[in-house]
Parts: structure tokens; C-alpha cells; sequence
């Protein structure tokens, strides 16, 4: 951030995303919604804009609509429409997308993001519904093939979500991303998943220039088109508002005129490349859709879409500070899990009564191991129980942390217990002070020179005294005991100088 605040302009950025809901079936038709089947598969008359056929409302779309709109904190009217939103594409087969214009399913929401320590709110716009178009494949490979087209995404249903230019730097463009994506993937409203496009970012971006007779300049705005990352959306946003502030400094007022365009994101070069002045509204003809009706969303439906969302995000996090008396980062990296990770670290929590404990495990060795593997928790090997019981072996012994590494290796590999595993390692934990004691003695006899050096007051030389205790008991001495013992000896121990 701070190096945002030495740069001579400010960011104005407004993202608008495009998440595809999660339903069985199309906006408005019976065809399959399952990514990667074989290209045009999945279609029919209706998604293909043949003549003659009718659209019918996928229910549940509107359902998971209103659900992502109430979890963004959106007004929702009583009553929303669908409009035609006419532009030739090769691969929109009607000629027009069935979206909506002037009555929205929602509006005027928010969703709170973190940046560091500062909390702020984003504004929505809107969040409205809208079918998705076929894909264009073109041959990138240089010899002049056909561009293909494949309508299997023709037709499924999307929330399209505007945020208000209330973003003010690339990291909170992607933070607000990131939040949105654990949120709708929490109440499982969609997958969001980057890669196969269920998630699809535009960034609208401008600078503001001060001016030294007070005010600012304001250059005009560019839509990046199409961002497939987080770190594409952060790199293009920084890149193309740097490349706005330049282009005013060389055009000086005149750059103000200039009108709105869309850009595209070359990730490879790290550049963005202006294509051509954006559409406005009346490029577009919108036009009710004579063949729906409106749409009315009841409280009813308001109602059992509250319910069905859960726990949002932001309320875990605080809840798990509470109940458990966790950081903000360690309740922020166990939330963005999502529910079945917190679900595992409450009950490793409760069972071993140690959340701090539970914590460390969970985002440590647990998310080491999910990582390493590529999987989620619920294929994690050892259930909360056992790692409850890992932890409680180790407050009960003192196990050193090293030792406490190996025994949960050996639970990952042999399923047992950690007692189990502890006797079948040998890893039997040295807690009688007499016994620690008699080897501590016999460390003083064979380092006449560290008990010197301690009685002049070099407090450090007991360190040799403990490491010979943990080298003879294999690092199977309580460590506080050790401590304990070593330093009552030296005390006792007669000065040899
Ligand atoms: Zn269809
Ligand atoms: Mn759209």
C-alpha cells in the first residue's frame, strides 16, 4: 500500500464479474450445464436460437441468485424482468442475450474486504441475471485455420455483480475477488473456478490526477476484458493506470475528451492493448423479452434463501476469534477453507481443548499436507479425534515438537493412535525428575568448565549442561523439567575454579 501512496495519482477501479450459478440445467432450457463435455453436446432448439421454440425460467437460478444477492447485502425488489440485449456474435445464435436492464433481480449491496488491517466496504451496484454466450475457438496457430465455435455454454445461467468504483489500489481489486469468490463458494451459489470460466473479471479502471490549483483530473475509463487471475486482474490494473497517467502527461487536458474503451490483457508481455471505444446502452436496443413474464421474488423466497446460505464468511471469521480466542489471520486462513476446514478445526478445538493447539495444526501441518496432495480435508487421513489426541499427548508428556512431527507422520501413514504411535517409535517421554536429575549431575562432573562460566555469570553456559541431558535421554526429557533440574544443579553445584 505504501507504495501505492508515493505514486502521483490515485486509482479509481470498479470490477464487474461474471460467476457462473451452480444448477443442474440451463436459464432456460433442459440442457446440461457440466463442464468439458464434447463441443455442441449440450444443446437443443432453445439454447440454439432456432425458430419457433420458448424459453422457460430455470427456478433454481433465480433461487441462487437471490441467495449470492442477499449474501452481497443487495435490496431486492418484489418484482424483476428479463430483457433482450441485442449484438451479433458468432457465438450468440439468437442474435440477442437474455439479460436484464432497467428492473435488476438486485441492487444497492456491499461486501467488506481486508487489506492489511483496514477493513472497507465495497459498494454493489448491482447484481443482476443473465445467460451465458457459446465460446469462439480460434486457431492461435498462425497457418489461418477455421475459428470453431462451441455452444455448450450457450445459455447457462450467470449472476453478473458491479461493483461501484470504491476500489483504490490493484490489492484491494484482487482482495475484493477473493472475498467474493470464498462468499459465493461458501453459500454455494458457484464454483468460481477461474479456470474453467465460471469466474470471469472485467476491470474498469481510471486515474485521478491532483492538480496543483486543488481538484484532480480524471482520465478516461478503460475496461480490461476478460481477466482468467487474481494476479492478472492486479498486474493489468497497475499496468494500465500507470500507461493512463503517462498518456495525460504527454496529451495534458486535451486526453480528457477522449472517449470510453475496452482493452484487452496480453499477460505474456504485461501489457494492455486499447481495442475500441465501448458500447454504450443504446448500442445495445435492450428491449423487454416478450417471451417471459415478470418475475416475482416473495419474502417467502427471501426467507428460504436466508436460511439456506449459512454461516457467511465474515461472521465465521469473528465468531472463531470469539469462541476460540484466535488472531484475525489465524481466523482469516482457517475461514478461507471454507466450512468443512472450520468445521474440522471446532472440533479439534473442543476435542483437545487447546484451540491454540488446533490452530497451529490445522493451518500448519494439515494444510501442508492438503497442499503437498492436491486434496481437501474431508480426504485428510487422520479424523479430529486422533489429532485431538496428538495434542493432549503432547501437553500430558511434553513431547518436544520435533518428536510431536514424527508421530503425526506415523498416524498419516499407520492410522493409529498417537499413544500407539508413540510406543511404536519409542518415544516414551522421561518425566521423573529424580532420573533427570542424575544425569544432569553427571553433565556438571563432565563440564567442570560451563559450571565454571556459570558461577562468574554467564547464564548462557547451562546450554551445554541441558543439550548433554537431551543428547544422553534422546530428546526424551521434558524440556521444562530439564530446565528446571539444570538450573537448581549449577545453583548447588560447588564452583570447581
Ligand atoms: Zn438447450
Ligand atoms: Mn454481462
Amino acid at each position: 500500500m505504501s507504495q501505492n501512496q508515493e505514486l502521483p495519482y490515485r486509482f479509481v477501479i470498479g470490477l464487474e464479474v461474471h460467476v457462473q450459478l451452480l444448477t443442474q440445467t440451463k436459464l432456460f432450457c433442459g440442457c446440461s450445464t457440466q463442464f468439458g463435455q464434447p463441443a455442441n453436446s449440450a444443446t437443443c432448439p432453445v439454447c440454439l436460437g432456432m425458430p419457433g421454440v420458448l424459453p422457460v425460467m430455470n427456478r433454481k437460478a433465480v433461487e441462487l441468485g437471490v441467495m449470492a444477492a442477499l449474501a452481497l447485502n443487495c435490496e431486492i425488489p418484489s418484482r424483476t424482468k428479463w430483457d433482450r440485449k441485442n449484438y451479433y456474435y458468432p457465438d450468440l445464435p439468437k442474435g440477442y442475450q437474455i439479460s436484464q436492464y432497467d428492473m435488476p433481480l438486485s441492487q444497492d449491496g456491499w461486501l467488506e474486504i481486508e487489506v492489511g488491517e483496514t477493513k472497507k466496504r465495497i459498494g454493489i451496484i448491482r447484481a443482476h441475471l443473465e445467460e451465458d454466450a457459446g465460446k469462439s475457438m480460434h486457431d492461435e496457430s498462425g497457418r489461418g485455420g477455421d475459428t470453431r465455435v462451441d455452444l455448450n455454454r450457450a445459455g447457462t445461467p450467470l449472476l453478473e455483480i458491479v461493483s461501484k468504483p470504491d476500489l483504490t489500489s490493484p490489492e484491494e481489486a484482487r482482495a475484493y475477488l477473493e472475498e467474493l469468490r470464498l462468499l459465493l463458494r461458501t453459500i454455494g451459489a458457484s464454483d468460481c473456478e477461474m479456470q474453467e470460466g465460471s469466474l470471469r473479471c472485467d476491470a474498469n479502471v481510471n486515474v485521478h490526477i491532483p492538480l496543483p490549483e486543488g481538484g484532480h483530473a480524471a482520465t478516461p475509463i478503460v475496461e480490461i476484458k476478460n481477466l482468467n487471475s487474481f494476479r492478472a486482474v492486479e498486474r493489468s490494473v497497475r499496468y494500465e493506470a500507470q500507461r493512463q497517467y503517462e498518456q495525460y502527461r504527454k496529451d495534458g487536458k486535451k486526453f480528457g475528451e477522449v472517449a470510453k474503451a475496452t482493452a484487452g490483457w496480453d499477460d505474456e508481455r504485461g501489457v494492455t492493448v486499447v481495442q475500441r471505444r465501448k458500447e454504450e446502452a443504446a448500442d445495445y436496443r435492450y428491449f423487454p423479452e416478450p417471451d417471459l413474464g415478470e418475475v416475482v421474488v416473495d419474502k417467502a423466497m427471501q426467507d428460504q434463501a436466508r436460511v439456506a446460505m449459512g454461516e457467511l464468511p465474515a461472521t465465521a471469521r469473528v465468531r472463531l476469534q470469539e469462541t476460540f480466542s484466535l488472531s484475525p489471520y489465524d481466523s482469516r486462513v482457517i475461514t478461507a477453507q471454507g466450512r468443512p476446514f472450520i468445521r474440522y478445526f471446532e472440533d479439534l478445538a473442543k476435542g483437545s481443548g487447546d484451540s491454540k493447539a488446533a490452530s497451529n495444526w490445522t493451518t500448519n501441518a494439515v494444510m501442508a499436507w492438503m497442499n503437498e496432495h492436491h486434496k481437501e480435508i474431508g480426504d485428510f487421513p487422520i479424523r479430529p479425534d486422533r489429532l485431538a489426541g496428538l495434542i493432549q499427548e503432547i501437553q500430558k508428556t511434553g513431547l518436544n515438537m520435533q518428536r510431536a512431527r514424527e508421530v503425526f507422520a506415523h498416524m498419516l501413514e499407520q492410522g493409529t493412535t498417537a499413544q500407539d504411535a508413540c510406543k511404536t517409535l519409542g518415544f516414551v517421554v522421561m518425566g521423573d525428575p529424580g532420573q533427570i536429575a542424575e544425569i544432569v549431575r553427571r553433565a556438571i562432573a563432565a563440564n567442570p568448565k560451563a559450571v565454571a562460566d556459570f558461577k562468574k555469570g554467564k547464564v548462557k553456559a547451562a546450554d551445554s549442561i541441558k543439550g548433554f541431558v537431551m543428547r544422553e535421554t534422546k530428546g526424551m526429557a521434558r524440556t521444562e523439567m530439564v530446565q528446571e533440574v539444570v538450573m537448581a544443579e549449577l545453583e548447588a553445584a560447588p564452583d570447581p575454579s
